[in-house]
């Protein structure tokens, strides 16, 4: 099954894509972690999409269609995949349906604007592997160091308040229309973000299962 998951920074989208993963066995394709990895890198790729990023503006389409169209080629995607912050925007999309994959389900995970900046302070990320956790949601078990890596959990720059309202508005102006693209083609299910992650999941399921 290939999958999008819609959602405003911070939904949840990028836990709901880990359950997903576990339970279809299908891997997820985040080109926020992409991007962050060619940047920790050095790569031309990664230094180009720093300011766009910084700011919590959008990298242009052009460089992530690239990276989606090279990633979605290689052998694991055969059998399916999740897709965790692409498309973002209606060219993405239009890009997707260009290079002829064809996509089954869309979730949209719904969080209201007042929840998303009080879980973005919370948020953590993996200093080295990227994995992410929340101080209240999905708390590492060891304060502060990553489950997978032992890695130490930072703020992601882009998660500071004054960015996080940028990002919000880029996403109800640029992001927000995919719905109605997506609903038009008959493949939109939108889900209430619980307040319980589990209880999110439970939802998500029964939408991949429709
Ligand atoms: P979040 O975890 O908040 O959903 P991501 O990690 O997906 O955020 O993305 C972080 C940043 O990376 C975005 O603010 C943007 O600058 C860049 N980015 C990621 N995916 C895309 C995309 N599909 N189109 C443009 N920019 C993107
Ligand atoms: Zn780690």
């Amino acid at each position: 099954m290939n999958i999008i998951l819609l959602g405003a920074p911070g939904a949840g989208k990028g836990t709901q894509a880990e359950k997903i993963c576990e339970f279809l066995n299908i891997p997820t394709i985040s080109t926020g972690n992409i991007i962050r990895a060619a940047l920790k890198n050095g790569t031309e790729m990664g230094l180009k999409a720093k300011s766009y990023m910084d700011a919590g503006q959008l990298v242009p389409d052009d460089v992530v269609i690239g990276i989606i169209k090279e990633r979605l080629a290689e052998s694991d995607c055969q059998n399916g995949f999740i897709l965790d912050g692409f498309p973002r925007t209606i060219p993405q999309a239009e890009a997707l349906d260009n290079m002829g994959v064809e996509i089954n389900k869309v979730i949209d995970i719904e969080v209201a604007d007042e929840n998303i900046v009080k879980r973005m302070s919370g948020r953590r990320v993996c200093e080295k592997c990227g994995a992410s956790y929340h101080l209240e949601y999905k708390k590492p078990d060891k304060e502060g160091i990553c489950n997978l890596c032992t890695g130490t959990l930072v703020q992601r720059k882009d998660d500071h308040p004054d960015t996080v309202l940028s990002r919000l508005k880029v996403y109800h102006e640029e992001t927000e229309p995919l719905k109605d693209y997506y609903a038009k083609q008959g493949k939109l299910t939108i889900v209430e973000g619980q307040e319980e992650v589990a209880d999110t999941t439970a939802l998500v399921f029964k939408a991949l299962e429709d």
